[in-house]
């Protein structure tokens, strides 16, 4: 190669270079804590239909609950101003998830975390980042009064409801194998918690099964819990992996949280009984 061939490969491969590396930080960062300052506003991934965690009030479209209050609380410590300022000034664009859709939302970008329900598992965890957990739960069943359903085994050949994407099914199948119960419901699921509530009281499913506290804010004069409690969970804040420099700063608002009382505070604060 002549001289001036060599210093042409030189500068093509010195711009692939740069390309390469201007690509790879935009990509690192586009969701990073730098592109959320910049951007002003947290981009936040919530419940909309579970009343004390996370409810879309229909009269103001306001989000509110527990689980939208730590949202304030990390957005706060992302912008640097208290959670009370980041609420005051809008600082978090809520967007409402399911349990089929908070996930791909983490990892398309499209939120920067998720706070919904969202329990810890060990197959979640290969996918994404969760905060250290952040309330407990347990897994209930919901029936009618007057369904003549008063036991699990009561369930044999019923139609159980359970919600895409849950734990749920997965739950009832480990508490019967665990304790040698005889019963073969059949499931079906549901997008949303209203849609399985209101499938209980049309009586088009036997039973409304899922986490005990979304549950909670759906029991009313004409339906009952089974007096059973199995699955505990744990409920994390879900954020991408790879943008670690966000995940620690969650991860460690959340551990301060727990620590200080300000958790517990929250959740007394949204009428949630601290266990
Ligand atoms: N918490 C459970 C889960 O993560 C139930 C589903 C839900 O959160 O909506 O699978």
């Amino acid at each position: 190669m002549k001289t001036r061939n060599w210093k042409r490969f030189f500068v093509a491969a010195a711009v692939t270079a740069l390309a390469a590396m201007s690509l790879s930080a935009c990509g690192g960062s586009s969701s990073g804590l730098d592109a959320i300052k910049e951007r002003g506003v947290v981009k936040v991934g919530v419940k909309a239909d579970v009343p004390k965690f996370s409810l879309q009030n229909t009269a103001t479209g306001e989000y509110e609950g527990f689980e939208d209050d730590l949202a304030y609380a990390i957005a706060g410590k992302i912008l640097g101003i208290s959670a009370e300022e980041a609420k005051a000034q809008k600082k978090v664009e809520f967007q409402a998830v399911n349990a089929k859709t908070r996930g791909p939302l983490v990892e398309n970008g499209e939120v920067d975390y998720v706070i919904a329900t969202f329990t810890i598992t060990p197959e979640r965890k290969e996918t994404y980042n969760f905060s250290p957990a952040y309330y407990t739960d347990a897994v209930g069943i919901l029936v009618n009064n007057d369904s003549g359903i008063e036991t699990i085994e009561d369930l044999d050949g019923k139609i159980i409801g359970v919600a895409q994407s849950s734990t749920s099914k997965q739950e009832f199948e480990n508490y019967k194998a665990e304790n040698g119960i005889q019963a073969e419901p059949t499931f079906q699921e549901f997008a949303t918690y209203p849609e399985l509530a209101q499938a209980l009281a049309a009586k088009q499913i036997d039973a409304f099964s899922v986490d005990r506290a979304i549950l909670e804010g759906y029991k009313n004069d004409s339906n009952k819990f089974l007096d059973v409690r199995y699955g505990e969970q744990e409920y994390g804040v879900c954020s991408n992996k790879e943008n670690t420099e966000l995940s620690e700063l969650i991860n460690t608002t959340v551990q301060e949280m727990l620590d200080d009382g300000s958790m517990t505070a929250l959740m007394e604060q949204n009428g949630l009984t601290v266990e």
